[in-house]
């Protein structure tokens, strides 16, 4: 192995260019693989920037030829040599340096590669937990390089659009309190307070509220959060939010600022220019149309509420539900008439899994509706139905009968899968929608008791003020969601400034005054302290660079991301503790049978 002694890297692999025809230059990099051609080798020559090739010629300079035998996948090396157009008909050009080769001069070899666990290309074969554990040989991988450099490039945007806009980058801390996001807290024992406890943020909520408080007007943070859930889908015990507040302002105000923030990054980083204002739908319509608050609108399929005609057949389930003050919604799957009782079977299996008691449905073939509940239906009304969901042969319709969220999300879910299993979502489409008008509370069976959509310190609209003791259910929130692709990007509100409003919605909550005062006394104190009028948003920075890259997973944005099991592969955390560490922190683990 040598070492660098006076040599100096003079341009990164990729981007060796024509202008350097005929220049010595020195290249350092990995290299990624190595062609002995009888006399000529070549190796190619991998950096963060591409690749280039290197050839070693016995005839020119012996001694670097001879170092060439030596060099294996992975190897870092250095390379003096001449830039030089390759011979005809040996460009390639798939590369950036396709046309061009380095002529070694002199080759250090600067370290070298044990045998690798898996090739370091975009695609590989390799299981996600081989790559995880060994993510330093993962992260060489072109295609992880560019999300990250992607990723940097994403935050450089939110960070000029809005420094421009009179925003200041303020950190918060990380060892704080409880902040109320609907998740459980991370807890770090505090050893000069035994017994106490920090909770990591779930998000900064109420140290933005109070930089509000303090007069900076305008705050923004691309800043970890903490949310200790189990690990559904693509979710991370950490993650990255980019968290803004804003003084003075209204809805109006945040929305057009986070549009043009959307703007930014979107030209900024991937050159497209998105159109705004965004569409914006109210929750009810969401809902109502797409069955989810978070509707994917690149794609039709949507629900119709048929209440009222099913209430004219005599199919029970449906007579049942609706004397309950429940809902009939039906879903026109286009086409789908063909559906095997296999693919039907899959469609109630979703049903099931979202809450679901099952699923009707209907086939429109040549001879009129083919369905184990036709004989049901009247001709009449079987006509008024088809009228009302546009049916034509062909088509299969869906109907879910049952409380009005549970048909909702169950068609909501069954459309979405019948979006991608049909291919009729257009790709390369960037969907922008906001949601608005969210309740403010929804009533949680389990805990019997109300409990914030979003979160406590968003406010109620004014003009349902009035209802909020009455029906508080029927209170609106100033709150909005940003959803791209079917994909809630991010969330936030104005928040309630005035202390005896946030009171009483501490107190529908069920959360009691000395409970409140405990959790959120500072707050309480600030907010009768003169606090502006205020609102926010904040997006999650992992979900938006997934789909700008087009990556299945959030892990493929991140560099270090944990497992399904929130644990991390390389550094292998979490991890037990020395006794005296725990001694001095006046914990004891007690082991779970
Ligand atoms: N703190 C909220 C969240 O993390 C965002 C906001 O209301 O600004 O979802």
């Amino acid at each position: 192995m040598e070492t660098l002694g006076t040599w100096k890297r003079s341009f990164f692999c990729g981007e060796v260019s024509e202008d350097l025809i005929g220049s010595v230059i020195t290249l350092m990099g990995w290299v990624q693989r190595r062609r002995d051609h009888g006399g000529l080798i070549f190796v190619d020559l991998r950096d963060r920037a591409g690749l280039v090739q290197l050839v070693f010629n016995p005839k020119e300079q012996s001694d670097a030829h001879q170092g060439a035998h030596l060099i294996r996948s992975e190897h870092v090396i250095a390379v003096k040599g001449v830039v030089e157009r390759r011979p005809a008909g040996t460009e390639n050009p798939s590369l950036k340096t396709g046309s061009l080769e380095v002529r070694v001069r002199q080759l250090k070899i600067l370290n070298e590669a044990a045998p690798l666990p898996f090739t370091i290309e975009d695609t590989t074969d390799a299981g996600e937990d081989i790559r995880l554990r060994y993510r330093y040989l993962d992260l060489r991988r072109p295609i992880l390089q560019r999300n990250l450099v992607l990723r940097h490039n994403v935050c450089m945007g939110v960070r000029n659009y809005l420094s421009e806009k009179g925003f200041l980058e303020i950190e918060t801390p990380a060892l704080t309190k409880s902040t109320p996001e609907g998740a459980r807290d991370f807890l770090v024992p505090s050893r000069l307070n035994p017994g106490s406890f920090y909770a990591l943020p779930q998000s900064p909520q109420l140290f933005k509220q109070i930089l509000m408080v303090a007069g900076f007007d305008r705050y923004f943070q691309i800043v970890k959060c903490f949310r200790d859930e189990d690990l559904r889908a693509d979710r991370q015990p950490e993650f990255t939010q980019i968290d803004m507040e804003m003084s003075f302002v209204d809805r109006e105000d945040v929305m057009e600022c986070a549009e043009g923030l959307l703007a930014r990054m979107f030209k900024g980083a991937m050159g497209i220019e998105l159109k705004t204002p965004f569409k914006r739908l109210t929750y009810d319509e969401a809902v109502g149309r797409f069955g989810l608050d978070k509707p994917d609108i690149r794609f039709g399929l949507e629900l119709k509420d048929v209440s009222a005609i099913a209430a004219g057949s005599s199919f029970k389930v449906f007579s049942d539900a609706l004397q309950k003050g429940a809902v009939v919604k039906a879903l026109n799957a286009k086409g789908c008439e063909k559906f095997t009782r296999k693919e039907l079977d899959e469609l109630v299996e979703i049903a099931g899994r979202f809450g679901g008691k099952g699923l009707a449905w209907v086939k429109i073939t040549d001879t009129g509706w083919q369905s184990p509940v036709a004989k049901f239906f009247s001709e009449e009304v079987k006509k008024r139905m088809d009228g009302e969901m546009c049916a034509e042969r062909g088509d299969l319709i869906l109907f879910s009968a049952d409380k009005k969220e549970t048909v909702n999300t169950v068609l909501g879910r069954v459309r979405v899968f019948l979006g991608k299993k049909l291919d009729i979502i257009p790709k390369e489409v960037f969907s922008f929608v906001w949601v608005t008008d969210f309740p403010l509370f929804e009533y949680d069976e389990n805990e019997k008791r109300y409990v914030s959509v979003h979160h406590p310190f968003t406010s109620p609209m004014d003009e349902d003020m009035e209802k909020i003791d009455s029906a508080p259910q029927s209170v609106r929130a100033k709150a909005y969601d940003i959803v791209l692709n079917g994909e809630e990007i991010g969330g936030g509100s104005i928040r309630i400034h005035d202390q005896k409003v946030q009171s009483k919605v501490f107190e529908l909550l069920g959360i009691g005054k000395e409970d409140a005062a405990e959790k959120f006394g500072f707050l309480l104190d600030a907010l009768s302290f003169g606090t502006p009028p205020h609102g926010g948003i904040a997006f999650g920075l992992d979900r938006i660079i997934a789909i700008m890259a087009g990556s299945e997973s959030i892990r493929d944005v991140m560099a270090f991301p944990k497992t399904q099991k929130a644990s991390c592969m390389m550094s292998q955390a979490p991890s037990e503790v020395d006794k005296k560490q725990l001694d001095e922190l006046g914990l004891r683990v007690v082991k779970k049978e």
